[in-house]
């Protein structure tokens, strides 16, 4: 575990323990005794990331519920009226993208948290956003109309798939 003290001088600190390390160059903790390759290295910013990226996968889920539920009572409706409704496809599209998305969401959130391939996990990120551009031009496509649920769920997904992959790439740059 790393930090600034205010001289702007790096320190390390045992993340098992918290006290400072002296020696830089030691394979274990003076104090404690844990070695310090034992444990993958985990930043802040990767767990934020995974953060971010857990509630961008139940905002994807949400995209999800109304697409599929949306395609649901319309069949049903319709199909009591006996008129075609496969028009409504589209609903069933993009709900069934996002919760595909929402899947990859909660992977990469896991990698990120538990601090491997934190690479990997902007995966789940891009496939989150894919999926709202996906839902928001299939919405247009089909023109369906913009609710609310759509936009605020859509646009968080959105938002918050891109300020995790920021922060994975930050906690790459990180000073390790
Ligand atoms: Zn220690």
């Amino acid at each position: 575990m790393q930090y600034r003290t205010q001289e702007g001088e790096t320190k390390l600190k045992c993340a098992q323990c918290g006290k400072e390390i002296q020696d830089e160059k030691s394979s274990f903790c003076a104090y404690c005794g844990i070695p310090f390759d034992s444990k993958p290295q985990n930043t802040g910013l990767a767990t934020g990331a995974g953060l971010l990226a857990m509630i961008a996968a139940a905002f994807s889920v949400a995209v999800g519920a109304i697409g599929v539920v949306n395609y649901l009572s319309y069949i049903d409706y319709y199909a009591a009226y006996g008129y075609d409704a496969s028009t409504f496809i589209g609903f069933l599209f993009f709900g069934v993208f996002a919760i595909i998305a929402s899947a990859f969401g909660f992977a990469g959130s896991a990698l990120s948290l538990s601090g491997k391939r934190v690479k990997i996990s902007v995966l789940g990120t891009m496939v989150m956003f894919a999926s709202v551009v996906f839902t928001f031009v299939d919405v247009w496509y089909y023109d369906y109309g913009f609710s609310e649920g759509i936009l605020l769920s859509g646009i968080s997904v959105a938002a918050l798939s891109i300020a995790s992959a920021i922060l994975v790439v930050k906690s790459k740059n990180e000073v390790t």
